[in-house]
């Protein structure tokens, strides 16, 4: 066994870093390609800057926000948090009474841990579906959750999404989209409408996927919920600080859907000529991705090896950041993370980055993982070190 534990995922993560961080402080910033899709941004002005030290600033940063916001997202009233996840522990909070119950509807399991834990620690019972056929309310049940895109870019049918709106609203049950990344996969590449827009009482997305913002949760909605949710985010420390605030309002300032829409070519020609090198990779809705399970099928078809999938596409992660400085999720990502390695074209430095790169490093680490696979210290290396 490589990785026992969440100890260990911290350990490979904080390895992660300390790579990172002498890279980049003997070859600066360009020699590190971040495909993660989650490389966030802090796009703030110099005279930005000074308004965080007083009282106005924060006034100002809070009113743009409203803004721009929600012409981003629709509804009536904003509101930001630390994180997607914070937004979402929030709503579950300030909505949901223990005893009661959440039910989530996502295109594909697993769901964001982030839903079922609020669930828990609120005292609330929680189902998930990811098939309308057995989507059905109960009695108790206080608040629907949609995830619009997961977090490998699973989007849902338009369809769904409209049943199960239709169905919590006959039900008189408030409907919360999670739409992390969704907010701009499913309206920029799939077309669908905004979620405020197809009735949803209240809508949460990252300000780092797909955009260049700082990690953070933008929620719109109602004004009465939002008010609601708001107070419970300050009685817990939930909701974003000014500084958070000014660098969301930025980088929904310098947001353009034509850079995603840009990616969609390349990305189609570049998934064809990996998948020539690996069998098994997906297209995703800006990039492409190979699951942890097809990876083991493509390193080891017989299924004999003694290392878990997960095992298998941290090490390639791994070895992806450390040979070829290409940053991807299950390398740098918290314990738990989702083993699927997934490269994101619609980055900003996928723009350093030639397809021949990728597919010599994609083809290259595959034979490299192959190698480590039977020499455990050296697997460790590549892991801890
Ligand atoms: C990323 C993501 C989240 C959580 O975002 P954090 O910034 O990690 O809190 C929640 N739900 C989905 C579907 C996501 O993709």
């Amino acid at each position: 066994m490589l990785i026992c534990s969440s100890l260990d995922e911290m350990k490979r993560r904080e390895a992660a870093f300390r790579f990172i961080a002498t890279v980049m402080n003997q070859e600066g910033r360009s020699s590190l390609y971040d495909l993660s899709g989650l490389a966030g941004g802090f796009p703030v002005k110099k005279s930005d800057l000074n308004l965080l030290e007083t009282y106005s600033g924060p006034a100002i940063f809070s009113s743009n926000l409203q803004k721009v916001g929600t012409r981003h997202l629709g509804g009536d009233k904003v509101a930001a948090f630390n994180r997607t996840s914070a937004a979402i522990l929030a709503t579950i909070l300030a909505l949901v009474k223990p005893g009661e119950e959440v039910i989530h509807y996502l295109p594909e399991l697993p769901s964001h841990p982030s839903i079922p834990r609020s669930a828990k620690l609120q005292g609330a019972s929680y189902r998930e579906f990811d098939n309308l056929q057995d989507f059905q309310l109960a009695e108790k049940t206080s608040l629907v959750v949609i995830t619009g895109s997961t977090m490998d870019h699973q989007v849902l049918s338009l369809n769904d999404f409209q049943s199960i709106i239709q169905i919590s609203q006959e039900n008189q049950v408030p409907v919360m989209v999670d739409d992390a990344s969704g907010a701009r996969i499913r309206t920029v590449i799939y077309n669908q409408p905004r979620a405020m827009d197809m009735g949803a009482d209240l809508v949460v997305t990252s300000t780092d996927k797909l955009m260049d913002g700082p990690r953070a949760g933008l929620m719109a909605g109602k004004s009465s919920l939002i008010d609601r949710i708001q107070d419970k985010a300050h009685q817990f420390g939930l909701e974003a600080q000014p500084p958070i605030v000014a660098g969301i309002v930025r980088a929904l300032e310098n947001f353009k859907p034509q850079r995603i829409l840009d990616s969609l070519e390349r990305r189609d020609k570049l998934h064809k000529k990996v998948g020539n090198v690996l069998e098994g990779v997906e297209k995703t809705p800006t990039g492409f991705m190979i699951t942890a399970a097809n990876l083991e099928k493509e390193i080891n078809p017989d299924g004999n090896e003694n290392l878990t999938k997960r095992e298998l596409a941290t090490l390639m992660a791994m070895v992806l950041l450390k040979e070829y400085h290409l940053v991807t999720i299950p390398a740098v990502g918290m314990p738990g993370v989702s083993d699927t390695i997934r490269l994101d074209l619609s980055s900003n430095d996928a723009e350093r980055v030639d397809d021949t790169q990728i597919i010599q490093a994609m083809k290259e680490s595959l034979e490299l993982v192959r190698e480590l696979i039977p020499d455990e210290e050296a697997s460790l290396s590549v892991l801890y070190e």
